[in-house]
């Protein structure tokens, strides 16, 4: 197991599911860490939930202010960010020509200008303490695929590849490297939701939804689990050069092979 011992860590969307897990498996290996979330009550349960040496922020990561304010505070209380995980996000079932405009940018905003301020802030902590970092962001197989009604999901998860990559060569210098992680579908409040949604909008069967739309294309039929991306992430946060940056690791039974 990697031993994140004397390293700081802020995860965003970090109350629920994916986030919560990444951020547990931070705290176990020794990291303090900042669960950040729109959902301020449950990012505090869950931040006490982890022992004294992670704490709560109230943080909606569209909101520059709020942004800048939740890595202030960690810096003050933690101390500099050495791992960022901009894991929050959200889904939004529509065929392109029922969108509104609104969800379109909702969705948008919450992935990538996320992703954006979350990196910028966490670079800008990284390069003043000058002991480097890992930034990752959490893609999804559908930064490398396509699946009907999920067009500002699917957009926003292709550009992160971009941004990562960008970060990647900006990073280089001050020893920062940033990747993008994929995964398959995992069985989080974000799936839950959309099993019946999807359901409703192919008119099939909810088994359906699961076994012929969700894992259809992985080798094995299997839900990736919280565990194999908190893994995932737990490797990546511990890397120890620039060898590895600039890249997506698709966690997903195979749906993907790239
Ligand atoms: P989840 O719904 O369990 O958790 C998402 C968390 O993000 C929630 O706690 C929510 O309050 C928070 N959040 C939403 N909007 C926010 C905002 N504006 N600012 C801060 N926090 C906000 O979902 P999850 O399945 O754990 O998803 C986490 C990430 O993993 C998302 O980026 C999602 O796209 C990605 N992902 C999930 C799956 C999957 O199958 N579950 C697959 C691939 C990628």
């Amino acid at each position: 197991m990697q031993d994140l011992n004397g390293k700081v860590a802020l995860v965003t969307g970090a109350a629920s599911g994916i986030g919560r897990a990444i951020a547990e498996a931070y705290a176990k290996a020794g990291a303090k860490v900042a669960v950040a979330d729109i959902a301020a009550d449950k990012a505090m349960a869950a931040a006490s939930a982890m022992g004294p040496n992670a704490i709560g922020l109230a943080m909606d990561v569209t909101d520059e202010a709020q942004v800048e304010e939740g890595f202030a505070r960690t810096q003050r209380e933690l101390g500099p960010v050495d791992i960022l995980v901009s894991n929050a996000g959200i889904q939004i079932i529509a065929p392109v020509i029922e969108l509104a405009y609104a969800d379109w940018k909702r969705m948008l905003a919450i992935h990538m200008d996320g992703a954006f301020l979350t990196s910028r802030a966490a670079m800008r902590q990284m390069i003043q303490a000058g002991r480097g970092g890992s930034i990752i962001l959490m893609g999804s197989a559908h930064s490398h695929v396509a699946s009907k009604f999920k067009a500002p999901y699917v957009s926003a998860k292709h550009g992160l590849l971009g941004l990562a990559r960008v970060i990647a060569k900006e990073g280089a210098p001050n020893g920062i490297r940033a990747n993008v992680i994929c995964p398959g579908f995992v069985r989080t409040p974000l799936v839950e939701k959309q099993i019946p949604e999807q359901a409703r909008e192919l008119g099939i069967s909810e088994d359906d939804v699961v076994r012929n739309v969700m894992l259809r294309d992985t080798v094995d039929g299997e839900f990736t689990t919280l565990e194999d991306i908190a893994d995932t992430a737990l490797f990546l946060a511990g890397f120890g050069s620039n060898a590895l940056t600039g890249q997506s690791l698709l966690v997903s039974h195979g749906w993907h092979m790239h």
